[in-house]
Order: C-alpha cells, then sequence, then structure tokens
C-alpha cells in the first residue's frame, strides 16, 4: 500500500447548506478535471448538502467523486464502505498521488497497518478512510469508529444491502446501526449524512436500499446512463453457425471484447476468432490464476485486442479505446449487458455494442438460473430457505425477461436501457440505434396488418398483455381466457405466427402507438395516435418493423411456406415432422442407449428422459443445433437445457456413419 500521505485537513470548508460556490475549482485543484462530468455537480452538491443520497450511477461515469470532492470540502473523516478491496486499493493510491490523504482498512493489510490507519483517523488525519464492510463486525473497530468524526457515511455499491441485488453481502445489514453511533464531523446532532451509490438498482433494490441503509428522506440521483457514442445493435440469428459468421465482422478491427454466457462459450469464440486469423484469448473463471492474470494485462497494456470472456472479465478494467462489444449468448439482465457494453467507448468515440439474439439462448439462461442458484447457497454453506430462495429465482427470471423484452423489442433500444435505469434522460427514438435505424414508412400491406393489430388490442379491452393478444390475434385460444376466445379480432390474423405479432406490438410501442402499462401485468392500450392509425385517420406512420424471424436452417426453410414472416414456430414444428424421412436406425440406436444409461442414472422411467414419440422425431429430423432440436415435439425448454447437448452430441456422431441420403447440406 502507497505511504499514507499527509495533507493539511479541508483547507475550505462548507457549511451544510452553503448556497453558491464555485465547485470546479476544487474540481481542478484537488482532482485536476476541466468540468463536471453528467449529473456530478447534482451529486457532489447534494453531498455537500447534508442530505442523505442515493445516487444510481452506471460504473466508470465518475460516481466516485460524489464523495471524494466533499470529502476533501468537508470537515471530519469521510468513510466509505467497499467490498471491493482491490477497487478499494486502487482508489487509496489515486487519491494519496494526488496529494490527499486516505487509506483503507480490509483484511489483506498486515494488522500494523490496519492500526496504523486506525490511528490516522482517530486523529483526524485522514480525509477518507474505506473499510471493508466485514470490519463492522469487529467491536473492536466499532469503538476506535466512536472517536472519529465523521463527515460523510459513504455506502458503495450500496445493492449489495439488498437480497434483491446479484451480490448480497449480509455484513451491509450492519450499517445502518454503524452509521447510527458515530459522530460527526462538524459537530452537529445525530448521525453524519449517509450517501449511498450504486450502479444497478432496480425500484425493488432501491427500496431495500432506502430502507436497509436507514436512510433518512434521501434525494435520489439518477444520472449518466446514457452513452450516446455507443450504437446498440440486436442481431437475430438462427443459431451457433450464424454466430460464429458475424463474429468475426463484428469485432473489426479494432480491439474488442466478446461475452459469452458459459466458459465454454468463451472458449469457442476465442477459437472461431483465432480460425479467422484474428489473435484472441479467452477469459473466465476456469483459467489458472497466471492466464487470467496475464489475459487481463494484456488486454489493458493494449497487446490483446480481442478477449472473449465470461462475466468473470472486466471488473476494473478500464481500457478507454474498445471499439466493440458483441454478446454472442444473451446476458441475464439488463444490467448485467448495461455494464458489459459499458467497456466500450470510454474514449467518448463512436463505439457498438451488438447483442446476437436467439432464443434458444433464453432456455439454456433459465436452465442455469434454476441450478445454478443451488451451487451457489452449497458454496455460501449457509442454509437459505427454501421459499426465500424460490424467491431469488423469481428475481432473477424476472430480470432476465426484461432482457429479453430488450432483445425483442422493435422500440428504440437505447430508451428502452434508460427507461428501465429510471434516467430521466430518455429521448425516443434516439435515432441512432439498430431499431431506430430501421424505422422507415410503412407501405400498404404492413399497415393494414398493423391496423389488424391494433384492433386486436382496442377490442381486448385493453386489459392484456402483448402475448395473449397475439394469440387471440392468431386465434391461438387453448389457454386464453374467456373473454378473448370469441371476439371479432379473435383469429383475425390466423396464420401469422404469434411471436411475430408480439414483435409488431413492440414495434407499435416504440412508434409511439401502444402504450404499456409499467406494473407487472404490462398491459397494453391504445394511444391517441395509436387511434388515429387504427381508424385510417393517420396513414403515415413511422415505424421499425420487425425483422423477419431467422430461418431455423436451409432444409427447414424449403418447407416453411415462402416469405410469410419467416420460421413461423408452429409452421416449423408441423413441417419438421411432415416433411421427414423415416427415422435414421443408427440414430435411434444411439439415442435408445443414450436414453437408458440416463434413466438409470437419474433412476427413472426411460420416458421420463424422452418418449418414444420424440425419440423418433429426433432421429428423423436429425437436429444439428439447440435451435432445430428445440421445434421438435416434445422438446420443451427444461428437456432443452437439461440433454440437449448430449442429444445433439449424439445424433452427430451416429448420424454420421450412416451411408445414406450422404452428406447434409450446409
Ligand atoms: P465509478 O466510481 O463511477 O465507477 P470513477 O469514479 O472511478 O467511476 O471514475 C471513472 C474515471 O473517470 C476515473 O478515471 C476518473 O478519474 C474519471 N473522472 C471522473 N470524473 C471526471 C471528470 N469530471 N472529468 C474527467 N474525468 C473524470
Ligand atoms: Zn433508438
Amino acid at each position: 500500500m502507497a505511504a499514507l500521505t499527509r495533507s493539511r485537513p479541508a483547507d475550505i470548508v462548507v457549511s451544510p447548506g452553503s448556497a453558491v460556490f464555485d465547485l470546479a475549482v476544487p474540481l481542478h485543484r484537488h482532482f485536476g478535471h476541466a468540468s463536471f462530468r453528467a449529473g456530478q455537480e447534482d451529486l457532489v452538491r447534494a453531498v455537500l448538502d447534508g442530505q442523505d443520497v442515493l445516487a444510481v450511477m452506471p460504473t466508470g461515469s465518475g460516481k466516485s467523486l460524489g464523495y471524494q470532492l466533499p470529502a476533501v470540502l468537508l470537515r471530519g473523516t469521510t468513510l466509505v464502505v467497499s467490498p471491493l478491496i482491490s477497487l478499494m486499493k486502487d482508489q487509496v493510491d489515486e487519491l494519496n498521488r494526488r496529494g490527499i490523504a486516505a487509506a483503507a482498512l480490509h483484511s489483506m493489510l498486515p494488522s500494523g497497518e490496519r492500526q496504523r490507519a486506525l490511528t490516522a483517523a482517530t486523529r483526524g488525519e485522514l480525509r477518507l478512510l474505506y473499510v471493508a464492510p466485514e470490519r463492522f463486525a469487529s467491536d473492536y473497530f466499532l469503538r476506535a469508529l466512536d472517536t472519529v468524526p465523521v463527515a460523510r457515511f459513504v455506502v458503495d455499491e450500496a445493492h449489495c444491502v439488498s437480497e434483491w441485488g446479484h451480490d448480497f453481502r449480509p455484513d451491509y445489514r450492519r450499517l445502518a446501526a454503524a452509521a447510527a453511533r458515530c459522530g460527526r464531523g462538524d459537530g452537529g446532532q445525530g448521525r453524519p449524512a449517509v450517501a449511498a451509490f450504486t450502479a444497478t438498482a432496480t425500484p425493488e433494490v432501491r427500496d431495500d436500499i432506502v430502507q436497509l441503509l436507514g436512510l433518512d428522506a434521501p434525494r435520489v440521483i439518477v444520472a449518466g446512463f446514457d452513452r450516446p457514442n455507443i450504437a446498440l445493435h440486436v442481431r437475430a440469428v438462427a443459431g451457433d453457425t450464424e454466430k460464429r459468421t458475424l463474429l468475426p465482422q463484428l469485432v473489426g478491427s479494432g480491439r474488442a471484447l466478446v461475452y459469452a454466457s458459459t466458459r465454454r462459450g468463451a472458449e469457442e469464440a476465442a477459437d472461431t476468432l483465432r480460425s479467422r486469423g484474428i489473435a484472441a484469448s479467452a477469459y473466465h473463471a476456469g483459467l489458472v490464476d497466471a492466464e487470467r492474470t496475464r489475459v487481463q494485462d494484456a488486454f489493458a497494456s493494449g497487446q490483446a485486442r480481442v478477449v472473449c470472456a465470461t462475466n468473470a472479465f472486466g471488473m476494473g478494467i478500464d481500457r478507454p479505446d474498445v471499439e466493440a462489444v458483441i454478446h454472442v449468448d444473451v446476458p441475464g439482465s439488463i444490467e448485467a449487458y448495461y455494464q458489459e457494453i459499458g467497456r466500450a467507448g470510454r474514449d467518448g468515440r463512436p463505439a457498438t455494442a451488438t447483442l446476437l439474439w436467439n432464443y434458444a439462448d433464453v432456455k439454456t439462461r433459465e436452465f442455469l438460473i434454476d441450478r445454478g442458484r443451488d451451487d451457489l447457497d452449497t458454496r455460501r454453506a449457509e442454509a437459505v430457505d427454501p421459499a426465500e430462495l424460490d424467491r431469488r429465482k423469481a428475481l432473477e427470471h424476472r430480470k432476465l425477461r426484461r432482457m429479453v423484452a430488450y432483445a425483442d423489442t422493435s422500440g428504440c433500444l437505447r430508451a428502452t436501457i434508460l427507461r428501465y435505469f429510471g434516467d430521466p434522460a430518455v429521448v425516443e427514438p434516439c435515432g441512432t440505434c439498430g431499431n431506430c435505424a430501421r424505422r422507415r414508412p410503412l407501405e400498404d400491406r404492413g399497415r393494414l396488418l398493423l391496423r389488424k393489430i391494433l384492433s386486436g388490442i382496442a377490442r381486448s379491452g385493453e386489459r392484456y398483455g402483448r402475448r395473449k393478444v397475439a394469440a387471440m390475434l392468431v386465434g391461438d385460444v387453448d389457454e386464453l381466457p374467456e373473454g378473448l376466445r370469441q371476439l371479432t379480432t379473435t383469429g383475425l390474423l390466423r396464420g401469422e405466427d404469434g411471436r411475430t405479432i408480439e414483435r409488431w406490438i413492440d414495434a407499435a410501442s416504440g412508434a409511439g402507438l401502444v402504450a404499456v402499462t409499467a406494473d407487472q401485468y404490462r398491459m397494453l392500450s391504445l394511444t391517441p395516435l395509436g387511434r388515429d392509425v387504427m381508424a385510417g385517420r393517420v396513414e403515415d406512420v413511422t415505424i421499425a418493423p420487425p425483422a423477419p424471424r431467422p430461418v431455423r436452417s436451409a432444409r427447414l426453410r424449403q418447407g416453411s411456406g415462402g416469405a410469410r414472416s419467416g420460421g413461423a414456430r408452429v409452421a416449423v414444428k408441423h413441417i419438421t415432422l411432415a416433411s421427414t424421412a423415416e427415422p435414421v436406425a443408427a440414430v435411434v440406436d444411439a439415442l435408445k442407449a443414450w436414453r437408458l444409461d440416463e434413466a438409470r442414472r437419474r433412476a427413472v422411467a426411460p420416458f421420463v428422459i424422452l418418449h418414444d414419440r420424440t425419440l423418433l422425431a429426433i432421429a428423423a429430423a436429425l437436429p444439428r443445433s439447440l435451435d432445430e432440436l428445440h421445434a421438435l415435439p416434445g422438446v420443451g425448454p427444461a428437456k432443452l437445457a437439461a440433454y440437449g447437448e448430449d442429444i445433439l452430441s449424439r445424433v452427430a456422431s451416429a448420424g454420421a456413419e450412416r451411408s445414406s441420403p450422404g452428406p447434409r447440406p450446409e
């Protein structure tokens, strides 16, 4: 750790509530910055004011200044609780370099150094003291803290207090009480003001932060989520082959990050790129430490141009010149996605963020949520009651749904994200995302389809979400409530694909024709403009019509009925059955052998693993991707996630041995 730098205590003292004050002067003087970034000055003033504050700003946006600048200006020591020891150390080093007295207290320090930091704090020699959350479990520390005049009690990564968050830390639950016993740097009554900072806070997490950290009527500041220089794109792909084709183009010739959801996915992406002559390294938690460090350093120093990683990569990555971030699988939440793409274009130059979107990946994610949590809990060795576990899983499923909605939307991608974070900077359409770029005036056929959809929304009494309305329109009534089964619009779009209609509904909402309630029901209604379009009073509609669904394979395309909305799910199922030849005997045998093994291993009957009917359909269709497999009857999400890869590898090896009908077209 860098030596403690002693500096004079605050030489400019701001009293709470002090009015006009040119903060640009100390900003430049202590931090060397010429001006504030979006939201920063408001934040600094709010923290200076002495009110409790909740600041929600993305990583890298300069949140830290929100407490560091006040810390320099206020009497007393600013305590900063942070769970990330490496970041803590970086910040302390950086502050010391700038001549600001700061120190850190955490378990990785030798006790001598901890003692030294604590003594300096009790003497009032520090502007900032960074503290790891587990310190608050120590009585010794708490007693020492009683003698430190505290300017502000800052909680970084404040979402850690919430079980709704992704990184719950039980020690954070001690912070409200710890803050309450602190004395104030200005000698006033009561505890010092608490300022909570986080990059990710959904409404539930925000509520938890306020309540569990005991914030008192906090000023909430949400800012900085807009990254106008990052162009957002979603590319629908039919399967892994298409991903592999697109990846090298998307990586381009600049610096790029590729994110995959699994270690294997990261390795495969790196292999794909290397096979095209692009030097790419893989990074994930399965690598030995030395290799991880090597890749991280190589990227940081600029030697490695492309890193293909799981979400293990990125903490503290601050390369300003990343030009492209590509996700080959759908991430688990919008928070995770935005954090990862936020590593692009830090230098302010144009950058792109592309999500390769395949609905089959969602099934894998869902499976990971249901299973992954169990892993987590054995790792934590702490008993979590099953109801709590279910609640967490449900939350992750909900977050995933919001991510899916992003991937699926035909509306403005940027606005979708900013709305999610509650950033007031939403301007729709942004004009620069992939969907905005696709907006164009609608021709007659599209307008007619759109008008039918709008009528469907109107007829459904504006009480249903898009899935039900779409099902009603295509006449898929089996699971619909009575109220939707016999409308004049029921079956009006029979023959169309329900998911495509859902995407049209999104497009209509992106174009301002349809409103969606903000609650969990997400009920649809028409806007005044939507009514005008429905009634034919307005003919000029500018909209980003949904891209045709990717067709699932060359073989399936032949039978899929031409151009109509492409790759209709139901139609594909049907055609797969109708157009396939006989099951291939070698594949039937291989699958049966595998099924028997699997059934024994799990001590269940073979048909529980796979019905004969399904097995034969697979042996006839010979799927080559999870997508194709999923399109077969009897292969639901759970089966796909549990056995998909196994089945595909059996099909591939047994199918390759058969003599006829020769190699399949690629
Ligand atoms: P966060 O805590 O939000 O992740 P940091 O506070 O670490 O982000 O800031 C990210 C980077 O931005 C740091 O290198 C910091 O020095 C820089 N920075 C912060 N504020 C400004 C500013 N007003 N002008 C220029 N650079 C800034
Ligand atoms: Zn847009």
